[in-house]
C-alpha cells in the first residue's frame, strides 16, 4: 500500500525567495523537487511519478511511430564535437573537461553527433532507411541563466529523437509524422499548445517548428493571426515588404544641427516627431568589413535575420564608428557613404525620415530612402511585433501571444552528415550523406509548463494523466484501527479499477490533511474517518471542482463512477 510515510511526501511551507513562477513554487511547496544547485535539481519520489507518467506518454508515441529507443552517453568525447565543428561554436552553454588521461570531453548538451556516429557505423545501405532512434536521458546545457526550476535548468531530462533518410521526401513524412505524434503526447498530458514555425537557433538545417504552452509567463513570443492559420515564433516571423508608397514631392534633404541627441527619444523630442519617422542606422562587421543596417526608429533588428542574410557578424565598436565615418554612435547614418547598405522594408512606409548625419550633434532631414539611398539594398531586417500585416494574408494583422517552448522538431538536411563523413550507398550505388531530422521534448519543462495552465489558489490541480496518484484516501483517524479494514478494502477496490492510490496515514490533524491534497493536486480526494465508523459513509472530493459525494462502504462499487 502506497502511503505519505513510504512514498516520501514532504511538503513545505514556504516556498524559496528564487521562485518567481507559480510553477516553481508549487513543485518546491508540494515536494515535487529539490534544489541541489543552480539549475540543478533532485526529482523527489512525487515528482519522479509525474516525470515517469510524462515520459511514458511520450515513449509510447515516439514507439507508435515507429521510432526506437536506446539510451546515449552523457559523456562525450570532444573529437565528435571537433568533427562536426561544433566544439568552437558551441560557446559556454557546454560543459566541457578533461578526464585523468587529459583527454578533452564535454556532457551531451544535444546529441546530433553522438547519434550520427553511431548510426553511420551501422547503417550502410538506403535499403536501412528511413530509421528513427529516440532516447529519454540527461542533458546538461551550462545556461547563462538557469531559472524558473525545472523550466530552465541546465541539467535536464530531454526526449530527443534522430531521424535518418535517403531522400527529402522521406524526411518530410517522418517530420510529419513527428508532428502528429507531438500534438497527442501534448493532448494526453491535457496541454494547450500551438505549433509556431521557429528559427533553427544553434542547432543548424532549414526548417524547424516549436511547440509551445500559451503562458503569459513564457519566455517566447509568438504571433498569430488563427483565421489566417498563421503562428509564428516572432524571431522566425517575416515581415513585409508594402511596396514603396509613392508620396507627393519631398523636399531635398539637409543637414540640420542636432546638439546632444544621439538617441532616437533625444531626437524625437528636440523635432518634435515621432520614433516611425526617424532612421536608425547600424554598423555590424562581416569579416572585418562594415555593413550597415537601417530599419525605422521604432522597431528593433531580428539578429536571426541578419545572420541569414550576411552570415556571421558582430556589432561594430565606437572606435570602428569613428574610424570608418567619422562620427560618434547616435550620428550614424546611410547618406554619403560607401559601405553596403541593407534597408529594411519598413522604410517604404513614410514620405521621409530623419537620420544621423555621420557628424556630431547633426541629423539629417527629408530623407527619403528610395529616392536618396540608391546604393541601399531592400531586404526583411526587424523584429515582427503585434499589428503587423499577417505573412500568409497581408489584410488582416498578426496578434501576440506569450508561450513556453515544450517541444521542438528541426529539418537538419545534411548538415551533421557532411560535416561527419556520414554516408549510405544509395540505389544507384553511389555515397549519399543522410538526410536527418531532430525532435526534442523537454520532460521537466512540459511537466511545469502543465503546472502554469493546471493550478489554483490551493494547490497543484493535476490533469489525470499526470497525477503522481489518482486518488488519495485520507485517514482522519490513523489511530483508530478500526478504520483499517474499510481502508484495505478501498484501496483494493480503487487499483482493481486501474487507478493508483495513497494514504494519508499521518498523525496530523484533519486541516493539515486537507490542505495537503489540495496542494499536491491528486483529482479525487476519499475522506474516511469519525463518520465513516459512525454512518457507514465515505466522502469522495473532486479536486478541481471541490463537488462533494457521500457514499456507502457497503456499496464501494458505486465510487468507480466518481473517480473519472
Ligand atoms: P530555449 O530557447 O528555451 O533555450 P532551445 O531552443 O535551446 O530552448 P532545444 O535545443 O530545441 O531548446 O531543446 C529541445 C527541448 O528541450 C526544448 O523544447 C525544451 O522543452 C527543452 N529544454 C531546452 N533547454 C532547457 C533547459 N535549460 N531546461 C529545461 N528544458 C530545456
Ligand atoms: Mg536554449
Amino acid at each position: 500500500m502506497h502511503t505519505y510515510t513510504n512514498a516520501f511526501v514532504v511538503t513545505v511551507k514556504e516556498s524559496p525567495n528564487d521562485a518567481e513562477l507559480v510553477s516553481h513554487q508549487l513543485m518546491i511547496r508540494a515536494g515535487l523537487i529539490k534544489k541541489m544547485a543552480a539549475g540543478v535539481y533532485t526529482i523527489l519520489p512525487m515528482g519522479h511519478r509525474v516525470f515517469q507518467k510524462m515520459i511514458q506518454i511520450i515513449r509510447d508515441e515516439m514507439n507508435a511511430i515507429g521510432s526506437a529507443e536506446c539510451t546515449l552517453p552523457v559523456t562525450i568525447p570532444a573529437d565528435l564535437w571537433k568533427k562536426s565543428g561544433r566544439w568552437d561554436k558551441y560557446g559556454r552553454e557546454l560543459l566541457r573537461f578533461v578526464d585523468r588521461h587529459d583527454r578533452p570531453f564535454c556532457l551531451g548538451p544535444t546529441h546530433e553527433e553522438v547519434i550520427t556516429d553511431v548510426v553511420s557505423a551501422y547503417v550502410t545501405s538506403y535499403k536501412q532507411l528511413p530509421m528513427t532512434l529516440y532516447q529519454i536521458h540527461t542533458k546538461f546545457r551550462d545556461e547563462i541563466r538557469p531559472r524558473f526550476g525545472v523550466m530552465r535548468s541546465r541539467e535536464f531530462i530531454m526526449k530527443d529523437a534522430y531521424s535518418f533518410h535517403d531522400s527529402a521526401e522521406s524526411l518530410d513524412a517522418t517530420y510529419a509524422a513527428m508532428q502528429q505524434a507531438y500534438h497527442r503526447i501534448f493532448e494526453r498530458c491535457g496541454l494547450t499548445v500551438v505549433a509556431a514555425q521557429a528559427d533553427s537557433g544553434a542547432i543548424g538545417g532549414n526548417e524547424s517548428v516549436e511547440f509551445l504552452v500559451v503562458a503569459a509567463c513564457g519566455e517566447d513570443s509568438v504571433l498569430v493571426n488563427t483565421e489566417a492559420g498563421f503562428v509564428a515564433n516572432s524571431e522566425a516571423c517575416p515581415t513585409l515588404d508594402p511596396g514603396i508608397v509613392h508620396h507627393v514631392s519631398v523636399p531635398p534633404y539637409a543637414m540640420i544641427h542636432t546638439p546632444n541627441c544621439p538617441r532616437i527619444t533625444d531626437i524625437c523630442a528636440y523635432r518634435g516627431i515621432q520614433p516611425n519617422v526617424c532612421l536608425k542606422s547600424i554598423l555590424i562587421m562581416v569579416n572585418d568589413a562594415p555593413i550597415m543596417l537601417c530599419l525605422p526608429g521604432d522597431r528593433d533588428i531580428n539578429e536571426a535575420k541578419i545572420q541569414r542574410l550576411v552570415g556571421a557578424f558582430r556589432w561594430a565598436t565606437s572606435a570602428e564608428l569613428t574610424h570608418y565615418l567619422g562620427c560618434s554612435p547616435g550620428y550614424v547614418g546611410p547618406l554619403n557613404t560607401e559601405i553596403p547598405v541593407w534597408l529594411d522594408y519598413g522604410l517604404k512606409t513614410q514620405p521621409h525620415y530623419t537620420c544621423g548625419a555621420n557628424q556630431d550633434d547633426h541629423h539629417v532631414v527629408n530623407v527619403s530612402p528610395d529616392r536618396d539611398i540608391p546604393h541601399g539594398q531592400w531586404a526583411d531586417l526587424k523584429m515582427a511585433i503585434a499589428g503587423d500585416p499577417c505573412p500568409s494574408d497581408p489584410s488582416v494583422t498578426v496578434s501576440a501571444l506569450r508561450g513556453i517552448e515544450v517541444g521542438h522538431v528541426f529539418k537538419l538536411g545534411t548538415t551533421y552528415s557532411q560535416a561527419m563523413d556520414a554516408t549510405f550507398t544509395n540505389a544507384t550505388g553511389t555515397r549519399m550523406p543522410f538526410i536527418m531530422g531532430c525532435y526534442g521534448i523537454g520532460v521537466g519543462r512540459t511537466v511545469a509548463a502543465c503546472i502554469e495552465q493546471c493550478h489554483d489558489d490551493n494547490g497543484l490541480c493535476w490533469p489525470a494523466a499526470l497525477a503522481p496518484f489518482h486518488v488519495v484516501i485520507l485517514n482522519l483517524c490513523p489511530k483508530n484501527t478500526d478504520l483499517d479494514p474499510i481502508i484495505q478494502r478501498l484501496v483494493a477496490a480503487i487499483e482493481s479499477w486501474g487507478y493508483d492510490v495513497i494514504v494519508d496515514n499521518r498523525p496530523d490533524s484533519p486541516g493539515v490533511k486537507f490542505n495537503d491534497a489540495d496542494l499536491l493536486g491528486f483529482p479525487y480526494q476519499i475522506i474516511v474517518g469519525r463518520k465513516t465508523l459512525d454512518s457507514g459513509h465515505i466522502e469522495r472530493k473532486c479536486r478541481k471542482t471541490g463537488e462533494t459525494i457521500g457514499v456507502s462502504v457497503t456499496q464501494m462499487d458505486v465510487l468507480k463512477s466518481y473517480l473519472n
